[in-house]
């Protein structure tokens, strides 16, 4: 597999660095991992969006779907003229039900929907992926995606909790949300995590590679490595827009 970040900012967009969104590579298949503002645009310094076999949208907050709303207008012109099929598979929350029910009106008709439940696991082309419920301050969803042998996990937005350890075990590399730092370690309770606990949890979860995103914009990332690295003492990488990393 292959990961390639599109947008690693956690809120709003920081300078020349979008919000969460992620392409993820499977073999010959590529799948979007949120939708965060600016993601449509650096995903196509990698790959063209007609190349896209999926979307998953770990929550709803705007820092991670927002882009979907514009992404339907490519859609939307690409499918009328026969050079996508006629749907592109989603797999997203169906929580808080109002926001979804919105999303969904402005999009059902470029997207095939699957709504993600706790116990989704589901098979693609070879690849098995899994969901968990994390600690946020709406629904969201980890995911576990398992191809060839080889184990990406991405935490999506959460506070620290035993269950997100054991679905983390042993990941070749974990994507772990850091949007805080220890100053303000009083706000994991809001459902995020400072860089040292996802230090924490990729020591817990016996991951091999740690890989820190969604960075609140106006932060050093350079803190939020050394605070990570007092407890994991495997490889840790800063995700930043545009790099790509090998599983
Ligand atoms: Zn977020
Ligand atoms: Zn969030």
């Amino acid at each position: 597999m292959k990961l390639t970040a599109l947008g690693t900012s956690g809120g709003f967009a920081g300078k020349n660095d979008g919000c969460s969104s992620y392409l993820l590579t499977a073999g010959a298949k590529n799948y979007l991992i949120d939708l965060g503002p600016g993601s449509l645009s650096e995903l196509q310094n990698h790959i063209g969006y007609r190349e896209l076999d999926a979307v998953f949208i770990s929550h709803l907050h705007a820092d991670h779907v927002s882009d979907i709303y514009t992404f339907r207008f490519a859609l939307f012109a690409a499918q009328k003229e026969g050079s996508m099929p006629p749907s592109l598979p989603l797999y997203m929350p169906g929580q808080p039900e109002e926001t979804f029910t919105f999303i969904r009106s402005n999009i059902e008709e470029q997207f095939n929907i699957t709504v993600l439940t706790p116990d989704s696991r589901l098979e693609l082309d070879g690849m098995v992926v899994q969901f968990l419920c994390t600690q946020h301050s709406l629904p969201a969803h980890a995911m576990r995606f398992e191809h060839r042998g080889k184990v990406f996990v991405y935490t999506a937005d959460t506070s620290l909790f035993d269950g997100l350890v054991s679905f983390c075990a042993n990941a070749d590399l974990l994507l772990a949300e850091a949007t805080l730092q220890d100053k303000d370690r009083d706000l994991e309770s809001m459902g995020h995590m400072t860089a040292a606990t996802a230090g924490k949890l990729a020591r817990r979860a016996n991951a091999e590679r740690l890989l820190l995103t969604h960075f609140w914009p106006e932060y050093d990332r350079s803190i939020s490595l050394s605070e990570a690295r007092e407890f994991f003492p495997g490889q840790i990488d800063l995700a930043e827009r545009g790099l790509v990393f090998h599983i």
